[in-house]
């Protein structure tokens, strides 16, 4: 079967000027941004990513025309080469375009410009459908999920049979004659239509709808542009540091990232002195403000002799947790000038991982002498740097 060339109509005319002085953002609804990108720019990317679609046409106010040519050449929409003007109605401006489709193309989806949530996938899914069943059109839908009454004058006349009521969306797409037929025979009419299947159905001709499944909302409201944005948000994300460092002392044991490393010094402390858990800690404390390791875990306080560092840590992670964290990556430097550190670096590195219930990579060890400069470098000292970053879990 020879392949069919498909034109993508975008009405975007309906400026939203409602939405827009809601907002008070003094942006018009087809170019308010989702995750930095404007709306209408989403939509037409995803339709200028199906194959099937030659060219895209976008049918707008002629007062931002200018605008949307120039959005198109900045996000490259290689397929979206005509803009017209769209007219007082929406099926003025599909009207408009439909007059201006190329002769080879010979069918035509019709899709709203503010439909941003639409996927190629679907879009290309609903052109087989058309493909495999010679029908007049098919449209996207759901099937309804409230309870719909007929009303007149404030009294409920019936209950509408949910079972058969479909909420509809677009894209819809058509043969273009069909679709060219309908469309004159509606103007002749004069008659009013909310979308365009009910004009190839006025002619009689047969339309089926196919169940969308993924979010395809349509941002009309203020309150639809607010749910749209919190899916494009990023998630909050906080970094902290912490340094620590202690003297070190002959026949003191040595940790370092919860692990014992053989040496004739460790460090002189109240607790096991491991300076790379206890950065690790301060870190995480300061990256959500809440203080540091020594108002958690005074040194004066005897409860806290020699205790092994990893019991900081699970309380301060069990903090992180609570809050609504979750730790993106840890990065370390340890300077200490003996003993080496480097046949210990990876060991290092998985334990901490393990302790903070991480992949390895997720945890940076670096271990440095200080060129015999310094307490580190004169062997009275160690000392250790830690970066954290987080971010909030998304509930
Ligand atoms: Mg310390």
């Amino acid at each position: 079967m020879k392949e069919v060339k498909w034109t993508a109509i975008v009405p975007a005319a309906g400026s939203g000027r409602r939405l827009e002085e809601k907002l008070g953002a003094g942006i018009l609804k087809p170019f308010l941004p989702l995750g930095g990108i404007p709306i209408l720019i989403r939509t037409l990317g995803q339709l200028d990513a199906v194959p099937e679609i030659r060219e895209i046409i976008v049918a707008c106010d002629p007062s931002y025309r200018k605008k949307v040519k120039t959005l198109i050449r900045i996000y490259r929409i290689r397929k979206a080469r005509k803009v017209v003007a769209g007219g007082k109605t929406r099926t003025d401006s599909v009207y408009n375009a439909l007059r201006k489709v190329r002769p080879s193309c010979r069918a035509v989806l019709i899709h709203d410009g503010v439909r941003p949530f639409i996927s190629s996938g679907t879009i290309q899914k609903a052109i087989r459908r058309f493909g495999k069943d010679s029908c007049s059109g098919w449209v996207v839908g759901r099937p309804a999920v409230p309870t719909i009454k007929q009303v007149q004058d404030g009294r409920i006349e019936k209950t509408l049979n949910r079972s058969l009521l479909w909420e509809i969306e677009t894209p819809q797409l058509f043969g273009k004659k069909v679709l060219l037929e309908a469309y004159r025979y509606f103007f002749r009419q004069k008659q009013k239509a909310t979308d365009d299947a009910s004009l190839v159905e006025m002619i009689g001709k047969p339309v089926k709808v196919f169940c969308c499944e993924e979010e395809n909302m349509k941002i009309t409201t203020a309150e639809d542009y607010r749910k749209a944005q919190s899916w494009f948000a990023l998630p909050e994300i906080r970094v902290g540091t912490g340094e620590d460092r202690h003297a070190l002392e002959a026949g003191r044991p040595l940790y370092l990232g919860g692990l014992k490393i053989p040496s004739p010094k460790g460090a002189r402390a109240h607790s096991d002195g491991d300076v790379l858990l206890h950065a690790l800690v301060d870190a995480l404390l300061g990256a959500l403000g809440l203080g540091d390791i020594g108002e958690f875990f005074p040194d004066h306080d005897p409860k806290f002799r020699n205790v092994r560092s990893e019991k900081f840590l699970k309380k301060v992670l069990a903090l992180v947790r609570g809050k609504g964290f979750e730790i993106v990556n840890v990065d370390s430097t340890i300077t200490l000038e003996a003993p080496k550190l480097s046949p210990w670096k990876k060991k290092i590195q998985e334990n901490v991982a393990r302790l903070i219930d991480a992949e390895p990579l997720t945890v940076g060890v670096k271990a440095k002498t200080a060129e015999r400069m310094g307490p580190e470098g004169e062997g009275l000292a160690l000392s250790a740097s830690v970066v954290v970053s987080l971010r909030r879990k998304i509930p």
